[in-house]
C-alpha cells in the first residue's frame, strides 16, 4: 500500500479527497480576497498588474537585491545554455509582492525562450493542464502562479509531466477507461508559491532548483523606487525614495504603488517633485505611517495595547474592538504585525511586544512582552 503518508503522492483521488480539495482552493480564494484593496497590501488585482508590467526588470542583471537568488539562477541558466538543454524546474517561494512572476519572465527572457503563464486556480481539472502542456514548444518556459492551488487530479498529471515530458490522457470512464500517453516537448517549469509548505512533497521534490524569496531592505527598495520613478518619468529625490522605502514593507509592488500615489500627490499638490516632505505629505494623507503600518494594524496595535493591556487576548475578542471580522484581523493586519516584532500569537492569545507600545508613544508596563519571551510561537504565516 503507497499513499501520501509514504511520500509517493496521492496516486489514488477519491470523491472525499476532491471535495476537501474544493474546499482547500475555496478557503485560499477567500484568504487572498480578505487582504486586496488596501494601499499597503502586498497583492495585486488585474489593473495592477497591467501597470506592473511596466516596472518589471526584463534581465538578471537589472533585478535589484536577492543576490543569492540572482547567483544561483544565473549558474543554472548558463548550464543550461552551454549544454543547450532546458534547464531544471524551477521553484520559488515567498510572501506576495516579491518578484516571483518578474523573476519567470526573466528566466524566459535570459534562455530566449517562449513563456506561457498560467495559475493554479485556473487548473481546475487534468484536461485543462494537459491542454497546455500539449501545445508547448520545445524548450518553452512555462510558469503556474500559486503552484499549491492546482486541483489535485492535475497534479498528478505535472508530476509525470515534469519527469518524463509525457502525459497520460484518459479515454473513457469507469473499468473500460485507457491511458494514452502523450509525448509533450521537454520544458521548464516555473513554479511560484506563497505557501510551500501546502506543496506535496512529491512536487516540490520534481524541482530541480529551488529558490526562497526574501522580504527586502529600506536600501534596496530605495534602488527600486529610484529605478521606477525613472521609468514613470518623474522626479525624485533621494530622501522622497527613502521616506517611501522605509513604509514599504519591504515589499517592492507596495514601494511602486506608494510611490504612484505619492506622485500623484506630487503633481496635484506641488510641482511634481517628490521631495521628502511632499512624500511624507502623501503617506500622511493616505494613513501609512513611517513604519508602514495603516489604519487598520494601528487599531488593532491600539486595541490591543489601550483596551486589553497588551494582552493576551483571544483573536475574535480583538476583532470584536476593532469592528471587524476576525478573519479579516487575523489574515489582513496580524502578519505583517508579527513580522514587525510588535505582536506575537501565544498559545493563551495575541500578545503586544514592548515595540508596540514605544509605537503608539506609551511606556510599556515592566512585564510587557513577558508572555512573548515565554511562550514564542514558530512563524506560520507563509507555510
Ligand atoms: P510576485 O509574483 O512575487 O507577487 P511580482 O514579480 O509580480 O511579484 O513583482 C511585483 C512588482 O514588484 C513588479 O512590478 C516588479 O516590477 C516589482 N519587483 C519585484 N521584485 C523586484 C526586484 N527585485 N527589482 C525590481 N522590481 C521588483
Amino acid at each position: 500500500m503507497t499513499g501520501p503518508e509514504a511520500g509517493t503522492g496521492h496516486l489514488e483521488t477519491g470523491p472525499g479527497e476532491l471535495a476537501a480539495d474544493a474546499v482547500r482552493r475555496a478557503a485560499e480564494q477567500d484568504r487572498l480576497e480578505a487582504d486586496s484593496g488596501r494601499l499597503v497590501s502586498p497583492l495585486a488585482d488585474a489593473d495592477e498588474r497591467d501597470i506592473e508590467g511596466a516596472l518589471r526588470p526584463k534581465r538578471l542583471a537589472e533585478l535589484v537585491g536577492q543576490a543569492r537568488v540572482r547567483e544561483q539562477l544565473s549558474l543554472v541558466l548558463e548550464g543550461a545554455l552551454r549544454r543547450g538543454r532546458a534547464p531544471d524546474h524551477v521553484l520559488l517561494s515567498g510572501p506576495p509582492g516579491l518578484g516571483k512572476t518578474t523573476i519567470a519572465m526573466i528566466i524566459a527572457a535570459e534562455l530566449g525562450a517562449p513563456l506561457r503563464i498560467t495559475s493554479g486556480p485556473a487548473i481546475e481539472r487534468a484536461g485543462d493542464l494537459a491542454a497546455v502542456l500539449s501545445t508547448l514548444s520545445s524548450g518553452e518556459v512555462m510558469f503556474i502562479d500559486e503552484i499549491h492551488r492546482v486541483a489535485r487530479p492535475a497534479e498528478e498529471m505535472l508530476y509525470l509531466a515534469m519527469e518524463d515530458f509525457r502525459v497520460d490522457v484518459m479515454i473513457g470512464k469507469g473499468p473500460g477507461a485507457t491511458a494514452i500517453p502523450l509525448e509533450i516537448a521537454p520544458f521548464t517549469l516555473v513554479g511560484a508559491t506563497t505557501r510551500a509548505g501546502l506543496l506535496p512533497a512529491p512536487l516540490r521534490d520534481r524541482f530541480g532548483f529551488t529558490a526562497h524569496l526574501d522580504f527586502y531592505e529600506p536600501e534596496e527598495l530605495g534602488i527600486i523606487i529610484r529605478r521606477s520613478a525613472g521609468l514613470l518619468g518623474v522626479e525624485l529625490r533621494d530622501e522622497g525614495a527613502d521616506e517611501i522605502a522605509g513604509r514599504s514593507r519591504g515589499t517592492p509592488r507596495i514601494a511602486n504603488r506608494l510611490l504612484r500615489r505619492v506622485r500623484d500627490f506630487a503633481e496635484v499638490r506641488g510641482n511634481g517633485i517628490i521631495t521628502k516632505d511632499a512624500a511624507r505629505s502623501a503617506l500622511e494623507l493616505y494613513e501609512v505611517d513611517e513604519s508602514g503600518l495603516d489604519r487598520l494594524d494601528r487599531a488593532v496595535l491600539a486595541a490591543l495595547v489601550r483596551r486589553f493591556g497588551g494582552g493576551p487576548v483571544g483573536l475574535s475578542t480583538l476583532a470584536v474592538a476593532v469592528g471587524e471580522e476576525a478573519e479579516t484581523v487575523e489574515v489582513v493586519a496580524e502578519p505583517f504585525l508579527v513580522r514587525a516584532g510588535l505582536m506575537a500569537r501565544t498559545p493563551r492569545g495575541r500578545v503586544a511586544t514592548p515595540a508596540a507600545w514605544e509605537h503608539l508613544g506609551l511606556v510599556p508596563p515592566p512585564d510587557a512582552g513577558s508572555q512573548v519571551r515565554g511562550q514564542p510561537e514558530p512563524d506560520k504565516l507563509f507555510g
